[in-house]
């Protein structure tokens, strides 16, 4: 018996809250090595090639892991057309002759890794950070491939996993055709800035050169963003500046309206 009693509320809560833990030490330890614990700790990784585009995807015999080879199922060339990152990462660059080719691994923290093979071409720097839904290459057939395709592939710990796309597992047809998939990768750069008058610089320095000025809120297309000069102003302070694709100019991230100092998913400059 306790001698302060437990109110009838917290008492329930406590024993909802031990039902809670044991239900997860009981799902862990009966939980297999591999797939079941998966979704909860991969990045929600999106398709490999760009927005709104359709691929037919297939796992042949010979393949190696749990790779799916995709081509292009819209009617659209699947040769010269880019690859995206599946999702935020550091992408560096290979080449294997006879077999994966010209090939990119993104690298996304935490274990996991995705594998981009046979490019015809890549797009960005070896060791550059990347944006979800940035182009990191251009579909080809280096390596031993017997035409254009992706072939992808999602790890965890070095280990090949059956793909995930949105969180959703794909499935292995032995041949194209039978299954499609269309990419909502459309990559998360795309802002609003905030305020009136906004001075787009050169640099991220308040003493560079003004190379506009925006007017109002204004829709923009944040290439990536690095640290410079220190901005006060509106009751903020932030260091982080973003690079503006259209304006071809720099603006303290105080102007992007997001409440992050720093932006979610866009690459460092
Ligand atoms: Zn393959």
């Amino acid at each position: 018996m306790l001698h302060s009693p437990v109110p009838r509320s917290a008492r329930r809560t406590v024993t909802v809250l031990v039902a809670a833990l044991l239900a997860l030490l009981g799902l862990t330890a009966a939980a297999p090595a591999q797939a079941d614990v998966r979704p909860a700790l991969a990045p929600n990784f999106k398709a490999p090639f760009p927005c709104g585009q359709q691929w037919t995807y297939s796992h042949h015999s010979a393949e190696v892991r749990r790779a799916l080879d995709f081509i292009r199922s819209d009617g659209g060339s699947t040769a010269g057309t880019p690859q995206v990152a599946s999702a935020a990462g550091t992408a560096t660059r290979h080449y294997q002759a006879g077999g994966a080719g010209n090939y990119m691994v993104i690298d996304h923290g935490g274990g996991w890794k995705t594998y981009y093979f046979h490019l015809a071409s890549f797009s960005v720097a070896n060791g550059q950070s990347v944006a979800q839904g940035q182009q990191i290459g251009v579909t080809g057939s280096t390596g031993n491939s017997s035409g254009a395709h992706i072939h992808y592939e999602q790890l965890y710990n070095g280990v090949g996993q059956n793909i995930r796309i949105n969180g959703t597992a794909l499935a292995y047809p032995g041949s194209y055709g039978q299954y499609h998939l269309r990419s909502d990768n459309c990559g998360n750069t795309n802002f609003t800035t905030w305020g009136t008058g906004v001075r787009v610089r050169a640099d991220a320095r308040l003493n560079a050169a003004v190379v506009t000025t925006l007017p109002g809120p204004t829709p923009v297309y944040v290439e990536c963003q690095k640290q410079g000069d220190v901005v006060h102003a509106e009751g903020y302070t932030n260091e982080w500046w973003s690079r503006l694709r259209d304006q071809r100019g720099f603006v303290s991230n105080i102007y992007i309206d997001h409440p992050d100092a720093r932006l979610p998913g866009v690459p460092v400059c």
